[in-house]
């Protein structure tokens, strides 16, 4: 007979490469390990081979995520798009089944300990909100924190959860031992607006709270008014309302952006306007012939928020920031006529 095993020996957890045959095959009904929370999605946890990501074309070269998917599901979210290399849609299950990279902390020191490592800025959460509940049970971000800390590594972490907050201490002292920017992303604090295209996330004045918490810590912190989405978060009202409780909240900078639409993002869009918001639908294909609605109606929603920005004393606080996101100059607003 076998001497039984003292202890076990865990099966190393899949690659995404993995995961992503075995949803090819089956569905993510032959993802038999994954556990179902009370929140109703699935949690994968997967072993990653690296945890730095190295990106071209954006104001940083390194990004890093580690989650994919998101339970927050906000119906425009460029994420969305990446979830098809997993071999899972865009739509429900971007929101619903969730990869827990389990090593992602070991990972990201080794790399982080690197000689070659020069110690660039790093993007962190670019393709999914590090933030999103499931951190409260891994705390992977908060550990890749301290190990970003210790390499006095700086980083621009963005999110949409208040939960940074407990994180304050780490942010810290990232934040003395090389820079650290959170950029808390508030679209509208519309309600309406909210409860329909952010289903999953947090009240925006709670996010708001968040980042005044952040910034009487010491933290650079501030907001993104993005995705400013037409028809829903547009109009001069409720952008006036956010810019407003945004300067109310002492944000560090704002910075604004309108809606994109690209890929899988642009399916699962597309296809939610059409089923709840029929009647918005050929607008929205009038708009979004191309990724970004034209220039004309970018520069007026821009120039709209720079000049409610001025009119509450934000309009410093978002030119430092876009010195420093390298955003390039819009010009002067003239008007703020859009209707929609
Ligand atoms: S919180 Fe961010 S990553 Fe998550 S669904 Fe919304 S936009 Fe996407």
């Amino acid at each position: 007979m076998e001497a039984p095993l003292l202890f076990d020996l865990a099966r190393p957890k899949p690659t995404t490469r993995d995961i992503a045959n075995a949803v090819k095959a089956g569905g993510t009904e032959a993802l038999t390990e994954a556990e179902r929370r009370a929140d109703r999605a699935l949690y994968q946890e997967v072993t990653c081979r690296s945890a730095l990501n190295r990106v071209e074309g954006m104001p940083f070269n390194w990004t890093l995520n580690p989650y994919r998917g998101c339970t927050h599901g906000c119906h425009y979210c460029f994420a969305r798009r990446y979830h098809v290399q997993f071999e899972m849609n865009s739509d429900d299950e971007f929101a619903s089944v969730i990869l827990v990279k389990q090593n992602f902390v070991d990972v990201l020191a080794r790399e982080l300990d690197r000689p070659a490592w020069t110690r660039e800025l790093v993007a962190f959460g670019t393709a999914t909100d590090p933030y999103q509940p499931i951190e409260g049970r891994y705390q992977l971000t908060r550990r890749a924190i301290e190990v970003l800390a210790r390499a006095r590594t700086p980083i621009g972490l963005i999110t949409k959860g208040p939960m940074v907050v407990r994180d304050i201490d780490v942010l810290r002292d990232l934040t003395r031992a090389a820079d650290c920017t959170v950029h808390m992303s508030v679209p509208t604090v519309d309600d309406e607006a909210w409860r329909i295209l952010e289903p999953g996330t947090a009240h925006p004045l709670q996010r708001l709270r968040a980042v005044r918490e952040l910034v009487d810590a010491g933290i650079n912190a501030g907001v993104l008014m993005a995705p400013i989405v037409p028809g829903f978060s547009s109009s001069r009202t409720k952008l006036e309302r956010t810019v407003k409780a945004i300067a109310d909240h002492g944000a560090a900078f704002v910075g604004c952006n309108v809606m994109y639409l690209q890929d899988g993002t642009r399916d699962h869009f597309m296809r939610f306007i059409e089923r709840d918001f029929p009647a918005m639908k050929p607008r929205f294909e009038r708009l979004y012939t191309r990724k970004y609605p034209p220039d004309a109606y970018r520069k007026e929603i821009q120039g709209m928020v720079r000049v409610l920005q001025a009119r509450y004393g934000l309009a410093k606080r978002a030119r430092d920031e876009d010195e420093k996101s390298r955003v390039p100059e819009i010009g002067e607003p003239e008007q703020v006529g859009f209707a929609w």
